[in-house]
């Protein structure tokens, strides 16, 4: 069953220089129970599209008019995203309860002036309807969850009393509270270091298969994606330019770009080293090429056919999808 479905997102923002586009017909299926990895370089669009499915864009944002972002909730409902308006209720019960999302820099999410124990238990009030002692005993109950010691202490310590692997922990355990069933992670283990990286990484794993979540997760870090998801799509200035099962676009990569991002890791058994960067800077979105949006940084490119055409969407095999013009005909001959 398909928990959330977005097509044809597309997101502007007015600017001094006129409109910008940094998110282009994007289009992806998401499963209950599932976590899409969404890789990318910053600059890529990948926050701002997940921040689309919230609602949360500033006011200058528009989405285009055929953008269709499509989310079944709790009570098996399918609430029209794009459609509902900022101070409508099913955004309210979408944020938060039925979408948590989690952010790189775990301060963020904390006010320094309330106990983590204060701030969990406000949203359990507004997503659950508890109180008391029973919304201080469930937000305690979470903090053992994510594997804090003592949680019954830590309940009433504020953030900055904890370490950054703790503050993580903290804010995976307020962002669960409210029982989301899809979960978005936004570099998530980006500012920790290596070892707590690694004990993120395994909890956040751990937890999405015992809660039957489904997850986004956002990175830059193609190591990460093969640990923790089943499906990845590779995003390049506000566009996906590969999509599919994560294990497939890993063994046989369409993309240039995803076999670029692929060179730092030379077998399926060493999945665990950061992307290689690939040569060069990706363009700014108010500065979008002409045709295919990677022709500047293409080793492959084929002067007049990259530069001047944008290239089509080919799906073929088990769920996959490539924009390539090189790749169309292969696939084509393969078929
Ligand atoms: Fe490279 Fe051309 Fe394919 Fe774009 S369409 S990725 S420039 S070969």
């Amino acid at each position: 069953m398909m928990l959330l479905s977005v097509e044809n997102l597309s997101i502007s923002f007015r600017t001094d220089e006129g409109p910008v586009t940094p998110v282009q017909g994007v289009s992806f299926d998401l499963a209950a129970g599932r976590t899409l990895g969404l890789v990318g370089e910053s600059g890529s669009g990948k926050s701002v599209t997940t921040k689309a499915l919230m609602r949360l864009l500033p006011g200058s944002a528009k989405l285009a008019p055929d953008t269709r972002i499509r989310y079944r909730d709790k009570a098996g409902q399918i609430v029209e995203v794009e459609k509902l308006k900022p101070d409508a209720r099913a955004l309210r019960a979408l944020r938060g309860g039925e979408i948590g999302i989690i952010f790189q820099e775990p301060m963020a999410s904390f006010s320094p002036v309330y106990t983590i124990g204060n701030q969990m238990m406000e949203a359990i009030r507004l997503h659950k309807g508890l109180r008391g002692r029973a919304a201080r005993e469930l937000a305690i109950e979470m903090l053992a969850k994510v594997g804090l010691s003592n949680p019954a202490a830590r309940v009433d310590q504020y953030a900055f009393e904890l370490s950054g692997g703790m503050r993580q922990r903290a804010v995976i355990a307020m962002a669960l509270s409210a029982s989301p069933r899809l979960l978005i992670a936004d570099e998530p283990t980006t500012a920790l270091d290596v070892t707590i990286q690694a004990q993120v990484l395994e909890l956040m794993r751990g937890l999405q298969s015992d809660l039957g979540m489904s997850m986004i997760f956002i990175t830059h870090d193609l190591g990460v994606i093969a640990q923790i998801a089943q499906e990845v799509a590779v995003m390049y200035l506000g566009t996906i330019v590969e999509r599919g099962p994560v294990r497939d676009v890993l063994k046989d990569p369409q993309h240039p770009y995803t076999r670029g991002l692929l060179k730092a890791i030379p077998s399926l058994d060493r999945l665990t080293r950061r992307l290689h960067p690939v040569p060069g800077d990706i363009p700014s979105p108010s500065a979008r090429p002409t045709g295919c949006p990677f022709h500047t940084r293409c080793t492959e490119a084929r002067p007049g056919l990259c530069d001047r055409m944008s290239p089509a969407q080919t799906s073929f095999g088990t769920g996959r999808m490539v924009r390539c013009h090189l790749a169309e005909p292969a696939l084509a001959r393969s078929a």
